[in-house]
């Protein structure tokens, strides 16, 4: 039976722990987020940000724009956050509606308040080895393994899933710390072969159970970042029950991942806060 990896529980005690630097430090951090339009899992994501905000002593504010926002009205709510100097960090929730430019949105932040890690300049620092911000749900992960002690260092760990906000900044930290990274996404061949040399799996593909026990090696750790819905329940991408038999260490969902990203992101806004001056390196 593998050992269950409390993302909850790691993520609390994080909180914990920022709470009374934030007091120390005498700063006053503070996030804005930016929504646009009312889908319903993007609007539970932004209340569950503001209330860590709230826990952790992060001031919030939030800036709603209607579903049919164009670029230009998106870019310029980015805009006025940029100025505010009381401002420390800028999140926009994704997926922005189909009609709004999100690379152009994304990349109008300044990129000392990018707190999600996404703008090019800050991906391009994470990617040479040097990161600053860094997106939230890989560098939650990361923690997570460390406060398991987990070892990374000469393992092979594999990816599945390329997107800007998991897979390719996830195999940049893994690469970091000196794993054999290999990503897998839609079009690898023989994804079970590539998946059964993994000591360290992680998933970020979206689909439910997708990830069965014959695709585990025995003994490798499994980092389920999937979101979905199976029967009105919320469940990862990975088989849970059949592979935590075979694993050494295993995330549930929830529970696992999605606390880390949270966790993280207050401490990147902290780090913001800190950093303060909108100046690029
Ligand atoms: P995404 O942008 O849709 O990317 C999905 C990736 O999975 C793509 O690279 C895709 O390959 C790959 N993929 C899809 N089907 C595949 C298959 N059959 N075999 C191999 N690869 C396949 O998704 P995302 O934003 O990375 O999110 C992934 C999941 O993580 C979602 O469930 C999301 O809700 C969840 N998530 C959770 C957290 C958290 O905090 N827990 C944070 C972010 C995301 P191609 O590139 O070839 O299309």
């Amino acid at each position: 039976m593998a050992i269950i990896l409390d993302g909850k529980k790691i993520a609390d005690k994080r909180l914990e722990i920022l709470k009374e630097e934030i007091v120390d430090s005498g700063l006053n951090p503070r996030l804005a987020t930016v929504i646009v339009g009312a889908d319903p899992a993007s609007q539970m994501y932004i209340r569950m940000k503001h209330r860590a905000c709230e826990k952790v002593g992060i001031g919030s504010v939030g800036m709603e724009l209607a579903g049919d926002a164009t670029t230009q009205q998106v870019l310029k709510a980015v805009a006025q956050m940029n100025d505010d100097t009381d401002i420390d960090g800028i999140l926009i929730q994704l997926p922005l509606p189909k009609q709004v430019d999100t690379e152009r949105v994304i990349a109008a932040v300044c990129p000392d308040k990018d707190v999600d890690g996404f703008h090019p300049f800050n991906l391009g620092l994470l990617f040479s080895g040097r990161p600053r911000f860094v997106p939230c749900t890989p560098k939650g992960i990361m923690t997570l393994l460390a406060e398991y002690k987990i070892e990374l260092a000469g393992t092979r760990a594999v990816v599945i899933g390329r997107s800007i906000d998991v897979g390719r900044p996830m195999s940049a930290l893994l690469t970091n710390a000196d794993a054999t990274v290999t990503v897998c996404h839609s079009k690898t061949k023989d994804l079970v072969k590539e998946l059964n040399r993994a000591d360290i799996l992680i998933s970020a593909i979206g689909k439910a159970h997708f990830i069965t026990r014959e695709m585990v090696r025995p003994g490798a750790v499994v980092i389920d970042v999937g979101i979905n819905q199976l029967n009105g329940k919320l469940v990862g991408d990975v088989d849970f029950a059949a592979v935590k038999d075979i694993a050494s260490a295993i995330t549930p969902v929830p529970g696992g991942v999605g606390p880390m990203t949270i966790a993280t992101l207050m401490e990147n806004t902290y780090r913001a806060a800190i950093v303060k001056t909108c100046e690029t390196v």
